[in-house]
């Protein structure tokens, strides 16, 4: 049996040692974490709807109807009216024919890849892709190769190496550590073109980007029908928890049959999906929450800006500011708790080495107060020496 120890010391000495914090009351900017009040920006509940009061009630009114654990999986008799309600919604959010409830992003990435790929296809996907999109390739047993961060060139340049392979492009929509968004246009054209699959992980678009805050699609003007397969996460913009899938017939059939991460688990509570039709009808009915969280980033931006910080190319709630150096990244999100601010280090090997920064993610439930002290915050640790950062 492997000795454990030294391999979590070397963690330690090399500053990747993750640790948790714990959390008492809801999500939302003013926590309570280890004991103290915290002024967090970290979460992925982009649009406050985690504690928003429409959507606590539908949560208590559906395991008030279904009771609290869905039982069995979707294939067996865990699958309730409320879920297939969901599925409904979710699929016209998107405009889709059909969309498939998951009981996490992860499983569901894992369950397209398994489903559709076999050993002998590839899989095409953009190098900052999220982790569960490449545990997905390797779990399909398919090639996985990867094409330099948002560059349809690159790809182009690998689609046309094996033309005849069963292919599957898969992209995040907007970069979960970057904060941009993907050329979905391009990608998308050179997949119609090479006759391959494409699928966007829109994990953090969606209920967030868009006119109406259908996602990364609706922010580009790109048409639902060039992007086959579409992934969506419920436990970030839309403020629950699970995932669903979304595209034609054949596909969603496909999943129910084949999809072991789909087949095997059980379904997600029904209550999670009677909340996330209440959080689907406040993102259709308070687009201002979209405006408000727009109006946080530019704050923002212009505020690091002022400071000399260095922000990423990024208009999406998720505003990283780069570091660099995984300790310098600690001792400032260190620095920042001693504040009372809650900003995470993300460090290697979550983001490529040398490129360590602080993850700062905003909320349409932070108020432009809450950004000045975060900016105040961040002005006094820059002039110090030791924060590696201004
Ligand atoms: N895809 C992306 C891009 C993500 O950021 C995440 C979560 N961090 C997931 C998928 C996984 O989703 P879930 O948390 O529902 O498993």
């Amino acid at each position: 049996m492997k000795d454990l120890a030294p391999l979590l010391q070397q963690r330690r000495a090399e500053h990747r040692y993750r640790q948790r914090r714990l959390l008492d009351g809801p999500q939302q900017p003013e926590q309570i974490i280890d004991g103290r009040p915290v002024l967090a920006f970290c979460s992925n509940d982009y649009l406050g709807l985690a504690s928003h009061p429409a959507v606590i009630a539908a949560f208590k009114a559906g395991a008030d109807r279904y009771g609290v654990g869905a039982g069995a999986a979707h294939l067996v008799n865990g699958h309730t009216r409320a879920h297939h309600q969901l599925e409904e919604a979710l699929a016209a959010f998107t405009g889709r024919d059909r969309a498939l409830l998951f009981s996490t992003g992860y499983m569901a990435n894992l369950g397209v890849a398994q489903a559709l790929l076999h050993r002998g296809d590839r899989v095409l996907q953009d190098r900052l892709n999220h982790a569960s999109l490449i545990d997905a390739a390797r779990i399909s047993e398919a090639r996985l190769q990867r094409y330099r961060h948002a560059d349809p060139d690159d790809l182009a340049r690998l689609l046309d190496r094996d033309p005849e392979r069963e292919t599957l492009v898969s992209t995040d929509g907007v970069f979960s550590m970057d904060g941009d968004v993907a050329p979905l246009p391009a990608l998308a054209d050179l997949c119609a073109r090479a006759g391959a699959w494409f699928m966007v992980d829109d994990a953090h678009g969606l209920g967030v980007l868009g006119a109406t805050g259908a996602g990364t699609l609706e922010h580009q003007g790109l048409d639902q029908a060039r992007v086959p397969i579409l992934m969506g996460t419920l436990g970030k913009g839309l403020g629950t928890a699970g995932a669903f899938v979304a595209g034609g017939e054949d596909l969603i059939e496909t999943l129910i049959q084949a999809a072991r991460t789909y087949v095997y688990t059980t379904a997600m509570p029904a209550a999670v999906a009677t909340a996330t039709l209440a959080a689907l009808q406040v993102v259709r009915t308070e687009p201002e929450r979209r405006e408000h969280l727009r109006m946080l980033v530019r704050q923002f931006r212009a505020g690091a800006t002022e400071l000399g910080l260095t922000l990423m190319d990024s208009d999406t709630p998720i505003q990283p500011l780069l570091v660099g150096d995984a300790a310098a990244a600690m001792a400032l999100s260190e620095g920042l708790l001693a504040r009372g601010l809650l900003v995470p280090a993300i460090r290697p090997p979550t983001v490529p080495a040398g490129t360590a920064r602080l993850r700062v993610t905003l909320s349409a439930a932070h108020t432009p107060a809450h950004v000045d002290r975060l900016l105040e915050g961040l002005r006094a640790l820059c002039v110090s020496p030791a924060s590696g950062m201004g």
